[in-house]
């Protein structure tokens, strides 16, 4: 039986709650050592007893409400959660966006669909981890995007392709963004634009295909086809041609929770860079004496101190309904640089033995580099400081 997320009305203060999550996740990671994660890495395959087990835990429906069958914690617990998986040496990416991708029907869905999918999202028995919106031409400019839904009678036709649909081989449910009015037919290219919750079982008969990426970690990442691919209307979420406005109100909180795994990540190897540095002796005595050793884990521990407190920021600020874009991009920005020092300083400290794949350090490391491009690259977060918080002109 797993570890499950502990009955927060028997906790007496929210900090006891969240060292409860914390210490409930551990418990549960510890079930998943390196040997899992290296056979799962050696084979490109997915981790389904560990989503498994934090799903029946209730750890990946914390952010729907109770009264759709989740525990309403929040994004502050939501990032506890993910920085203690991290932090613990495993992998959230396999599953978190079972967390958050709901939130667009949370927050734009019809009654109607909430009732009908969040209950099921919550207990597992659908599972909503596709997330379909960067495809191969358009990349980072969204709003070029090509895939097409074409209204016809009570149903839409979906034309096109998405590229980098991680998951997609182990969902039940897809949330899909494409152009339902032609770009030059709109004022602006960001209208027109819809998002359609789609069954992908009931699509792979009739349309969809998925091909697998090989990656350079194990991220079960995919191409998806739509050819003629027929979705009923009631698929669409919120009002046709908003769909761009919906997915930018839930990037915030994905950037939130994704900064929060890189600072697991970075507690991750900073725990293991300093082990090493005391037990590894060379010259007769420890390497971590030595301060060409002990400076860059000791700065990357200082980053991470810096970004973790960005990411709680933004979290409790998230938490608060407040408007938080330059807290999210910021608290991903640093975040993510910090756990790749904290992976910089770790593969340093141990030699070679950092390219060996049992230490676990050489995956860890691999899986820290998509941080400075996905889920938005560290350049496009730049651009938004610059232009949206610093006032200086937009420049692309
Ligand atoms: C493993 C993995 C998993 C992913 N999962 C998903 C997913 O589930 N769903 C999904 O929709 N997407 C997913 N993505 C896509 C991801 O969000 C994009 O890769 C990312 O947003 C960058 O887009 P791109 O790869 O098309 O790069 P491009 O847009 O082609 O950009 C290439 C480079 O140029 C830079 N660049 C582009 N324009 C500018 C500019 N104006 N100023 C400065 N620099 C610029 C970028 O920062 C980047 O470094 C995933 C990607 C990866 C690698």
């Amino acid at each position: 039986m797993p570890e499950s997320l502990p009955n927060h009305e028997a906790i007496d203060s929210p900090e006891n709650t969240i060292t409860e999550i914390k210490l409930a996740v551990a418990k549960l990671c510890q079930e998943y050592k390196g040997e899992y994660w290296r056979e799962l890495d050696r084979k490109q395959k997915y981790p389904t007893e560990f989503v498994r087990d934090l799903t029946e835990s209730g750890f990946l429906s914390v952010l729907i409400p109770e009264k759709y069958g989740g525990s309403g914690l929040g994004i502050f617990a939501a990032s506890t959660i993910l920085e203690e998986i991290h932090h613990q040496g495993c992998n959230a990416a396999a599953c978190h966006a079972q967390m958050y991708t709901m939130g667009t029907v949370l927050r734009h869905g019809s009654d109607e669909q909430k009732k009908k999918y969040l209950p099921k999202i919550a207990d597992g028995s659908l599972r909503l981890q596709a997330f379909g919106v960067t495809e191969p031409t358009s990349g980072t400019d969204t709003t070029s995007l090509r895939t097409t839904a074409t209204k016809d009678g009570s149903e839409y036709i979906i034309n096109g392709q998405k590229i980098w649909t991680s998951r997609a081989e182990h969902s039940d449910l897809m949330l899909l963004l494409a152009r339902t009015t032609q770009l030059n037919k709109v004022n602006k290219k960001t209208e027109g634009l819809s998002v359609f919750l789609l069954n992908m079982q009931d699509a792979k008969k009739k349309g969809l295909s998925i091909k697998p990426i090989k990656t350079m970690m194990n991220h079960s990442t995919t191409e998806v086809f739509f050819d003629n691919l027929r979705i009923p209307e009631d698929n669409l979420i919120g009002e046709e041609g908003k769909g761009f406005r919906y997915i930018l109100s839930g990037m915030n909180a994905e950037r939130i929770l994704i900064a929060a795994e890189c600072i697991g990540d970075a507690k991750w190897f900073t725990n293991k860079s300093t082990t090493y540095a005391n037990d590894r002796h060379i010259f007769g005595r420890p390497i971590g004496k030595n301060q060409g050793i002990q400076f860059p884990i000791a700065k990357a521990y200082a980053n991470m101190k810096a970004a973790e407190l960005m990411v709680y920021n933004a979290a409790k600020l998230y938490d608060e309904g407040k408007s938080i874009g330059e807290e999210a991009n910021t608290a991903k920005l640093l975040a993510a640089d910090a756990s790749w020092a904290a992976a910089e300083a770790c593969v340093q400290t141990y030699g070679g033995f950092g390219f060996a794949e049992e230490y676990d350090i050489e995956r860890k490391y691999r899986e820290a580099r998509l941080y400075q491009v996905a889920p938005i690259s560290t350049n496009l977060i730049l651009s938004y400081l610059a232009e949206h918080v610093l006032g200086m002109p937009r420049s692309y």
